[in-house]
């Protein structure tokens, strides 16, 4: 039987944060390669609790299992090299890959996943360093910046003679099995596969799970529906996959990393039925608040949910309309009182900075709102994701150029040159004023 060794590359940016980062969606295709009878091998370059950390005390650990990545600087790639940011390569050192790599000399194939499109620096470092080892292994890459980019990605990894798959689930993997002139049946994968925790071959700082994948809202700037077709796994699995994956890897902390949470159809069943592990809970992707009611926020307490995001982005009115119309400040406002009333204080909600045509005062109005609600303002910066309808609208306006390098449109690069949206000193602003307004209540610290 073919042996696949799945690869999380490393992140290259000008900075990361372990805030609950898994490979999710190659730990998925593990799972199915598994249950079809491959043998598996994991080398994930961001797992902050790799044995290599562990055995040299490199282990930095903050709240929650969340906690900070090993990084080492490195040359800004030569598209960013006017940019006055510093870029840095994080994860597992490039010795240590080399050493590793020589352990798999017997491997059929190397798959390697992707996630943010300005990420895919990191997945090129990484194949480059993979085909110093194994100059003729077939290396198949997919993952969501693929799915977004396919185009794109084929001429970045043309010279590294990469696969490019994207889809998802079984379908990306017959892609991938068709180089070996292999098939494996299409099945309900979501509902039946965990994913593959047990390749880890150390503890883990937390866990990651979903109990649905896409989402049934079209917000204007989102991938998600575009990615995903909507759908929930049943609360039977999801608890018995809970059950395997915490008798592997005992963690305190357990992530729900869907977008679309409450909008399961037995969401009060499944909150009931996690009440029963000794685990906390977290939302970090940003909850409808729409759908929290006073019986939701009871049933958060009472599983121990304790970082919960609600979705806001923004309090001007007119803009919430424009990109999705999922929230309004009355929604908020509600949800906040109550989770707050069930003792729930861990709860922030996403503001987005430079969306196109905002002002400033914009986001300092929702950032207020939120102080004035007793909620936690988290303050992103936005990036514009290449082929939503929001970036297609930029392009045909002329404020964007449909061959922009992706690396540029990161948000922590954007300010330095996107002339359409705001400028380096108004986001410094931002956050001055962020700062100022948590020390005025007392929410220094508070995530
Ligand atoms: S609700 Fe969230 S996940 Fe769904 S489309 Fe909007 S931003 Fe994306």
């Amino acid at each position: 039987m073919k042996h696949f060794l799945l690869i999380n590359p490393w992140i290259y940016d000008t900075a990361a944060y372990d805030f609950w980062l898994k490979p999710l969606g190659l730990l998925y295709v593990g799972g199915i390669l598994k249950k079809e009878g491959f043998q598996v091998s994991l080398l994930d370059l961001m797992n902050r609790y790799d044995n290599y950390f562990v055995k040299n005390d490199k282990i930095k650990d903050r709240y929650y299992g969340t906690g900070k990545f090993h990084y080492e600087k490195v040359e800004n790639p030569p598209v960013l090299k006017d940019i006055p940011r510093r870029f840095k390569r994080y994860g597992l050192p490039k010795e240590e890959l080399k050493k590793r790599l020589e352990n798999y000399s017997d491997i059929d194939g190397i798959i390697v996943t992707s996630v943010m499109t300005y990420w895919y620096y990191g997945v090129y470092e990484t194949i480059k360093e993979i085909r110093k080892i194994f100059p003729e292994k077939p290396i198949f890459l997919g993952g969501i910046y693929v799915n977004i980019m396919p185009a794109h990605a084929k001429k970045i990894f043309e010279e590294l003679n990469v696969h490019i798959i994207n889809g998802t689930g079984t379908f990306a993997i017959n892609k991938m099995l068709k180089y070996y002139n292999l098939q494996i049946d299409n099945f309900n994968w979501f509902e039946e596969i965990d994913p593959a925790y047990e390749l880890y071959n150390s503890q883990l700082p937390h866990v990651v799970i979903t109990s649905s994948i896409g989402c049934p809202f079209r917000c204007t700037y989102c991938v998600t529906p575009r990615m995903w077709k909507y759908q929930t796994r049943s609360v039977k699995k999801i608890i018995s996959g809970l059950e395997t994956i915490l008798s592997e890897k005992p963690v305190k902390d357990v992530v729900f990393f869907d977008d679309a949470f409450l909008l399961h159809p037995q969401k009060e069943e499944l909150l009931n039925e996690l009440s029963r592990f000794n685990v906390r809970y977290h939302l970090p992707n940003g909850i409808h608040a729409k759908l929290v009611t006073p019986k939701i926020a009871r049933l958060f307490a009472k599983a121990n949910f304790k970082i919960i995001k609600l979705g806001y982005e923004t309090s001007d009115e007119e803009l919430q309309k424009k990109t999705g119309g999922k929230v309004s400040n009355e929604d908020l406002k509600n949800a906040a009182n109550y989770l707050l009333n069930e003792g729930l204080t861990d709860v922030s909600a996403y503001i987005m900075a430079n969306l196109p045509e905002q002002k400033v005062d914009d986001v300092k109005k929702a950032i207020d709102f939120c102080l004035e609600n007793n909620i936690i303002p988290s303050v992103n910066e936005f990036t514009p994701i290449p082929n939503t309808p929001q970036y297609m609208e930029l392009v045909e306006k002329g404020w964007i150029d449909i061959n922009t390098d992706p690396l540029l449109l990161n948000n922590s690069i954007l300010p330095y040159w996107w002339k359409y949206g705001m400028s380096v000193e108004e986001i410094e602003g931002i956050k001055k004023y962020l700062q100022k307004k948590k020390e005025e209540y007392n929410l220094l610290g508070r995530h």
